[in-house]
């Protein structure tokens, strides 16, 4: 075994499993996705390290915890269409597409946007489609979704976002202060269209800045 897959392997174990992450699917998922693959060249011998890591454009590569706890919370099964708002080196988005049927990342810096779809293409992940544009609006185009994740701290939920959430769908995001620590929140939509919402915990993000998120400075 390289030793990049035993850093996974170890990474999968105790930084996952050991905080309660159980689920098979999840679980595989993170053993098929080389994280040393989405990160600068400077920075590969940390790729398993339990944080979040620089990337381009002065955004990060979540902390791989979080990605699992936000795919668990979003409920992401075979099947599934989903769109991942902020997709930056598009980790998590390959991660989710070893589970779903398609994944879309919706991207605004052009620049990873380039990168994450170069680096998806060599890895062979054909079900991920990275798009540039202003996620807070959704992608209208494959709407509806069957999870809608967001990567970035947004203001509140978008409208948008909601809209295009299948019947029984879940969105799972990040709300709050760019510079504090933000809620991590879930919303289902039932099939009858109402919604109900969970807060799920602390965490920190980078901001959404959109339309409907925080404006850039
Ligand atoms: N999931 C990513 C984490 C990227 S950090 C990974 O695995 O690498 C969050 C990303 O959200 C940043 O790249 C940032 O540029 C992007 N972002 C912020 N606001 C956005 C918006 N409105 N639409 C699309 N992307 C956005």
């Amino acid at each position: 075994m390289s030793d990049f897959a035993k850093l996974r392997k170890s990474m999968i174990r105790c930084q996952i499993e050991a905080r309660g992450i159980s689920d098979p699917l999840i679980l595989n998922a993170f053993r098929e996705v080389p994280r040393e693959a989405f990160v600068d060249e400077g920075q590969r011998q940390s790729a398993y390290q339990d944080q979040p890591l620089p990337i381009e454009a002065g955004q990060t590569i979540s902390q791989p915890y979080i990605v699992a706890l936000m795919i668990e919370a979003a409920e992401i099964s075979p099947g599934d269409v989903v769109l991942e708002v902020g997709s930056g080196s598009g980790y998590a988005a390959a991660v989710m597409s070893r589970i779903a049927r398609a994944v879309i990342g919706i991207e605004r810096q052009h620049d990873l946007v380039g990168s994450a779809r170069e680096r998806l293409h060599r890895l062979g992940y054909d079900n991920v489609m990275i798009v540039e544009g202003d996620g807070t609006r959704g992608w209208p185009e494959h709407a509806p979704f069957d999870a809608i994740l967001a990567a970035a701290a947004g203001s509140h939920v978008p409208t948008p976002l909601i809209d295009q959430l299948s019947p029984g769908g879940r969105l799972v995001m990040p709300i709050g202060e760019p510079a504090d620590v933000q809620d991590l929140i879930k919303v289902v939509k039932r099939h009858d269209g109402s919604l109900v919402e969970e807060n799920l915990g602390g965490v920190r993000f980078v901001p959404l800045i959109g339309e409907e998120g925080w404006r850039e400075d």
